[in-house]
């Protein structure tokens, strides 16, 4: 069989099994397997794949069709232009949450280079502590998350870009995971944000294969929002600023959350879609 060949019958099969953007994900994966650049795929219609090549791609085709998450298969996630490992102890790395790290990265950009400290709160993959690492190299990160398999993913990334040393992390379950007397400029966090019973609505790729953990916000998918609002005040320096992700709907509430702890909501940024997603806080 041809490249093109299997680009098509592959395409076909996937969008019958409900997978979006079923052209991409084949070729990504056949690109992968052909080690070719995506686009390289477009001057090689004609090559014919190995029996070895096809047996590989068909069995990534297989999980893809049972709605494993293009990026577990490829084993690796783009973010703000970086790789990040991924697996199934961490969130994939979404589009939306590029936008925090941008905004992360402005901000950092007007304290003139000041050395500054960074928290991330909720790690994951390690993804944004690890891009403003990079992108911010008078910057030091701390990054908790409750997950052991996610901590050694994170160390994972954070080594494969070389910002190990700027990047600490911490396994434990929020503030009490650090040690005390850290005080930081800028606190970032792209927190569980789904109401529980929202969960069971989603699609296959987040719903079975995203770590419930990473998802669940509680009752009404705030409950995180309400403990940096109760509790990170303390951990921000006077001038520090708190950046978070949040889902559909929930800017109004979370504004009501953090006026009620005294927190002054500077910028409420939309995404992409044109949906409210990201919230720049300071202390009152
Ligand atoms: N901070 C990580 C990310 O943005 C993990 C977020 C999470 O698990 N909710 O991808």
């Amino acid at each position: 069989m041809t490249v093109l060949e299997v680009i098509q019958r592959s395409t076909e099969f996937l969008a019958q099994k409900g997978v979006e953007s079923p052209r991409r994900n084949i070729e990504e994966m056949l690109a992968q397997v052909l080690k070719l650049p995506r686009l390289q795929l477009y001057l090689n219609f004609e090559r014919a794949l190995t029996d070895a090549e096809l047996e590989t791609l068909r069995g990534m085709v297989r999980r893809r069709a049972q709605r494993e998450p293009l990026q577990h298969i490829l084993g690796t996630a783009c973010f703000c232009g970086l790789e990040i490992a991924v697996n199934r102890s961490a969130l994939v790395p979404r589009p939306e949450t590029e936008l925090l790290a941008e905004r992360t990265g402005r901000w950092l950009s007007t304290l003139d280079s000041r050395p500054s400290t960074v928290l991330d709160f909720g790690a994951g993959t390690g993804c944004l502590g690890i891009v403003i690492a990079v992108k911010t190299p008078f910057a030091t990160v701390h990054a908790v998350e409750v997950s052991p398999e996610a901590v050694a993913l994170a160390k994972e990334n954070s080594a494969r870009h070389n910002v190990s040393d700027r990047v600490c992390l911490y396994c434990g379950d929020g503030f009490a995971a650090l040690p005390p007397g850290l005080q930081f400029d800028l606190l970032v966090s792209n927190p569980p944000y789904i109401p529980s019973a929202e969960i069971a609505t989603l699609q296959p790729e987040v719903r079975d294969f995203d770590p419930r953990l990473a998802l669940d916000g509680g009752a009404d998918g705030l409950d995180f929002y309400r403990r940096l609002a109760g509790e990170a005040a303390p951990w921000l320096k006077a001038d520090g600023r708190m950046m978070l992700e949040f889902g559909d709907g929930q800017a109004d509430m979370l504004r009501g959350i953090l006026c009620e702890q005294k927190w002054v909501v500077e910028a409420v940024d939309e995404d992409y879609t044109r949906r409210p997603r990201i919230l720049v806080a300071r202390r009152a």
